[in-house]
């Protein structure tokens, strides 16, 4: 990890990708940039199939581009072989999935551990971190339930307080609202606002709703693959790239 060169944080140049579809080639994304500072909260908007989750998937490693180049921290994920960014995605990602993806054999307080033995931490770290983490979302006394003993507010909490317990320098956050009643949805975006910002996590944040964009630094709209140059500032004040 190169911590000389931090600005931008992310960074996000001419990125190209396509799928197979049949006997064509879909192509998601069409030369998309953007750039993220050190500590930003970014939403991006855009509407269904504009490439959002794919272009997420991209900055997390778990899937390779066809063109351009992603940075994170300084490091260029392209020069990185599969398993270097595997340890890169466990080491600096946190990620949080709209269907919660928790492990359902194990318990809220084991899918809240498993980052920290990951990246093997001693075992005192380990207990200590996740103990403090399932304390702040609100659920040291479920500790010991399993994902489907628990409504799906307390999942997704289990799945924000796993996404960070491990420090991660970049949240990515794909809907991570979008399962939830709006009064849940609300709540689960002051707790994760709260972690972030106490952390100083450089967060991009896909959503839907409004509310959430609201709570964002920056939104950044992605149309047809491509961040939109469009630039308006809402009337509540947001800042559209
Ligand atoms: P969004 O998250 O903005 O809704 P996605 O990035 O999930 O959009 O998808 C963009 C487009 O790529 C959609 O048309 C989707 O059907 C297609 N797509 C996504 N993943 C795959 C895949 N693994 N194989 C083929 N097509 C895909
Ligand atoms: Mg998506």
């Amino acid at each position: 990890m190169n911590s000389l060169s931090t600005d931008p944080f992310l960074d996000v140049v001419d990125v190209w990708k396509h799928y197979q579809a049949g006997e064509g080639q879909l192509e998601v994304l069409r030369g998309l940039s953007m750039r993220v500072s050190c500590g930003e909260r970014v939403a991006l908007l855009g509407q269904s199939g504009s490439g959002k989750s794919t272009l997420l998937n991209l900055i997390a490693g778990i899937d390779t581009l066809d063109g351009g180049e992603i940075s994170v921290n300084g490091e260029n994920l392209n020069g990185l072989s599969e398993k270097h960014r595997t340890l890169f995605r466990r080491r600096h990602i946190g990620f949080i999935y709209q269907s919660f993806n928790l492990i359902s054999t194990l318990t809220a307080m084991e899918n809240i551990k498993l980052p920290l033995q990951l990246n093997g931490a001693v075992c005192e770290e380990v207990q200590q971190q996740s103990e403090q983490m399932i304390d702040k979302v609100g659920l040291a006394a479920r500790a010991d339930a399993f994902p489907d003993q628990l409504s799906g507010g307390e999942q997704q909490r289990v799945a924000i307080a796993r996404a960070m317990v491990h420090r991660p320098s970049l949240v990515l956050a794909d809907e991570h609202t979008g399962n939830l009643d709006a009064q849940t949805g609300a709540r689960m975006m002051a707790l994760f606002n709260e972690i972030a910002a106490e952390t100083g996590q450089t967060v991009v944040m896909v959503t839907h709703s409004e509310a959430v964009a609201a709570a964002a630094d920056r939104v950044i709209a992605i149309r047809d693959g491509a961040i939109e140059p469009r630039t308006r500032t809402g009337g509540d004040g947001l800042a559209w790239q």
